[in-house]
């Protein structure tokens, strides 16, 4: 079994990111991302430190909007229309989940489809699904970064993703559809799971329950990639794969942490340095 390490793909490609938003500057192109966030939801705040400290790392400016958790609707797409129209904001990025009352679809259509870094604007979505050029969404983006760095073949291979989120699920199937895999997505009505699984030459777990995934899961030899993120009692992190069970029978494993988790942020530095290109064609 080898590990896919995303902390190490992750590192290399913010530096080589580093190195181009130097030559950017020099041409007087500055990347510069506008962070939304409403309420004070304690994982987002981490989350968004972690993307400003990214950002601070590739040279890419960081600009942090927080609203507090009484925003009416109006007010945050009076801002989201205020940042479309700043031409030095060259991505938008909201933070989920924001407070109930508010309409979190209609708030990502309003992002204009140029600055959606996070790759959620219908817009983008229809283009993926096309096979467009477009922002990918993050974490399936950053999880095709890590097939492709350790020259993983996906084009012909059996593909089962386990979860149909708006964020990763589907997005991930339609890129390995993309990939041209032969795609399966299962959720929580699938009937039969392992019956599935265990035909899938790369399976992707996104569903969010820790170690949910078993070695009678998996086919020999598979690459499994988690992207469960869930935080245990004694405040470790595990993923939806059991680890220690499935890591002897596959050639190819994520760990949690350090595997998809950090690709997702060096992958939102892409998306922003990629809108920032496009806007100054
Ligand atoms: P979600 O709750 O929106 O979706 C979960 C999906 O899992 C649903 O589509 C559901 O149908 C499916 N599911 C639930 N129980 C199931 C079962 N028993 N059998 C089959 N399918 C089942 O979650 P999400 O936003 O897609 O996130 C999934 C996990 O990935 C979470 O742990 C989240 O924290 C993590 N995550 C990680 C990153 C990262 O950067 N590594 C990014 C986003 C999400």
């Amino acid at each position: 079994m080898e590990l896919l390490e995303g902390k190490l793909v992750s590192q290399k490609t913010k530096d080589e990111l580093k190195l181009e938003v130097e030559s950017l500057k020099k041409e007087g192109i500055n990347p510069k991302l506008a962070v939304i966030m409403v309420g004070n939801d304690s994982a987002s705040q981490i989350y968004v430190r972690n993307k400003n400290k990214a950002c601070e790392y590739v040279g890419i400016e960081f600009e942090e909007y927080l609203l507090s958790e009484e925003t009416k609707q109006e007010e945050l797409l009076e801002l989201i229309e205020k940042l479309n129209n700043k031409k030095e904001i060259n991505g938008i990025l909201l933070q989920s989940p924001i407070p109930r009352h508010l309409d979190i679809n209609e708030a990502f259509r309003k992002i204009s489809p140029e600055k959606d870094v996070d790759g959620f604007n219908p817009i983008n979505v229809g283009k993926l699904v096309l096979g467009q050029d477009t922002f990918i969404s993050c974490t399936p983006f950053g999880i095709i970064k890590i097939l492709e760095d350790y020259n993983i073949e996906i084009e012909g291979k059996n593909a089962v993703v386990i979860g149909r989120s708006n964020i990763v699920g589907k997005p991930m199937s339609q890129c390995l559809l993309n990939k041209n895999a032969t795609v399966t997505i299962c959720h929580s009505k699938t009937k039969d799971l392992p019956s599935i699984t265990k035909n899938a030459d790369i399976l992707v777990v996104a569903i969010g329950k820790p170690c949910f995934v078993t070695k009678d899961m998996v086919k020999p030899g598979a690459v499994v990639i988690d992207v469960g993120i869930n935080r245990m009692e004694d405040g470790k992190l595990k993923g939806d794969v059991d680890f220690d069970g499935v890591k002897d029978k596959v050639s190819y494993i994520t760990p949690v942490p350090g595997g998809v988790g950090p690709m997702t942020v060096a992958m939102l530095m892409t998306n922003v340095i990629k809108a920032a290109k496009n806007q100054n064609k």
